[in-house]
């Protein structure tokens, strides 16, 4: 790796970057790694450090996937603790090793501000370094972009802090007093249980949200649906494209890793709540809808139980006993008087950024996630992106899954760059 300034090249050299990929989290140096291997010359550009929304997790962050799981294109996990769960440092400390195997500049502290059509069908991107133009360009700007938050979480009285799970840290840099958790996702639930392991009053809005034992037959249960075609599932297997933002299967990989889902949070003294509805005043008010959120969360569970009872024999291997979910008795109040509380944390998921900043007509969908063709390409000759979550599969936003997607990406890449050369 050279992260030395990054100087645009000028009129005195080509003037052109053969390939630009922009960010360098796991997706952007994988992508860089894999054009290393067929020798195309590129240059990685990232606005602030490598890693860095690992680096921007709070701190006691752990992976929620096994270790196995940093396993990059060349450099797969080396370590002594495959389903173990490292924290935060630990993932930033493989990221920063990764880059150091690489071969090609990453450009620390360069930002991209846009990406325009350039001159003679190049790219024109607008860098807080000054401007680059490029002949091909990858996307790897993050699998989960920007915070979202409900339009029922508008209205929280002023003096109330009211942040993302971004900006959450730990919590004693949380003002005193009750906490409102909203979303019930991986963060939500990780965040509440360490709020109420520090002596925080919590209370967590929940939504719908797969859960899953953290193991079973004695085996992590990442381990056992890496096996099963769970990973591997297009966005065309979901119920809907919209399904895509949906939560992730409440675990975590804090302390060792152990379950964390509704049940375990209510059994633990955490006051679960239905979906924010909307705030009055001092007033916040939550739906009739929790049985039905924990409903939801089971039928996921029922269905990944299915599968791997259903695919796990067809391969020879044995099926791993995985217990019915308990009963789950509630009656949560419908309304909370804020008064007391200190802070409200929104983990309520994440939305695609790219049409703030890429100006190509037709290169994301309605909901804004990259349209790609089978090869990685996009309707922009040139234009590539990765790290999505379900680029490609629902492993393409993962440490595991990524080097797939970024070998496509690569290799076509390459084959148009010979193509080009070849016509001219
Ligand atoms: C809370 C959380 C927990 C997760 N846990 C796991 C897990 O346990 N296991 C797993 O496999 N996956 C996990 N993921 C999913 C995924 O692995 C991460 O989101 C991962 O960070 C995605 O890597 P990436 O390279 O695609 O994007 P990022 O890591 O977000 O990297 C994008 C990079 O691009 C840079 N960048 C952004 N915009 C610009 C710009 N305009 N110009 C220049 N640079 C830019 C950013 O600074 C960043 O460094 C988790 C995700 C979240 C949100």
């Amino acid at each position: 790796m050279n992260s030395s300034t990054y100087e645009p090249p000028g009129p005195e050299g080509s003037g052109v970057e053969q390939v630009v990929v922009i960010g360098a989290g796991q997706a952007g140096l994988a992508v860089s790694h894999e054009l290393s291997e067929l020798g195309v010359d590129h240059v990685v550009l990232e606005r602030a450090r490598v890693g860095q929304s690992w680096r921007d997790r709070w701190d006691s962050f752990c992976l929620v996937t096994p270790n196995w799981t940093m396993s990059l294109p060349g450099f797969p996990y080396a370590g002594d603790d495959p389903e173990g769960f490292v924290p935060r440092d630990g993932i930033v400390a493989y990221l920063e090793r990764y880059a150091s195997s690489l071969t090609a500049p990453v450009r620390d502290g360069v930002g991209v501000d846009s990406l325009e059509p350039g001159s003679k069908s190049r790219f024109l991107l607008r860098t807080s370094a000054g401007d680059v133009e490029a002949e091909s360009v990858v996307v790897c700007t993050g699998a989960f972009q920007r915070p979202y938050r409900p339009d029922a979480a508008a209205a929280f009285p002023p003096g109330l802090l009211v942040i993302d799970a971004v900006g959450y840290r730990n919590p004693a840099a949380l003002p005193p007093g009750k906490v409102l958790v909203i979303g019930s996702g991986q963060t939500g639930c990780q965040i509440s249980e360490e709020l109420h392991e520090a002596g925080r009053e919590v209370f967590l809005a929940c939504g719908r949200a797969p859960w899953v034992p953290r193991q079973a037959g004695g085996r992590d249960i990442v381990s056992w649906l890496r096996e099963t075609t769970f990973f591997d599932m297009s966005v065309d297997a979901l119920p809907s494209p919209a399904a895509r933002l949906g939560a992730n299967v409440q675990v975590t990989g804090a302390r060792g890793g152990h379950d964390l889902n509704y049940r375990t949070l209510q059994t633990m003294g955490v006051q679960l709540l239905g979906r924010l509805t909307g705030v009055e005043g001092r007033r916040a008010r939550f739906a009739d809808d929790l049985a039905d959120s924990v409903a939801f969360g089971d039928a996921r569970y029922a269905e990944i139980r299915a599968a791997l009872s259903k695919q796990l024999p067809a391969m020879g291997m044995p099926v791993p006993e995985l217990p019915d979910p308990p009963p789950f008795r509630a009656d949560p109040p419908r309304e909370l008087d804020l008064d007391g509380f200190g802070a409200v944390i929104c983990t309520t998921g994440f939305r695609p950024d790219y049409t703030r900043w890429v100006r190509f007509p037709a290169v994301v969908d309605a909901m804004g996630f990259p349209l790609i063709h089978d090869d990685a390409s996009t309707v922009v000759p040139g234009l590539y992106f990765c790290g999505v979550h379900f680029l490609r599969k629902r492993k393409s936003s993962t440490l595991f899954g990524v080097g797939e997607d970024a070998a496509i990406v690569a290799r076509s890449i390459a084959r148009n760059r010979s193509e080009l050369a070849a016509a001219h």
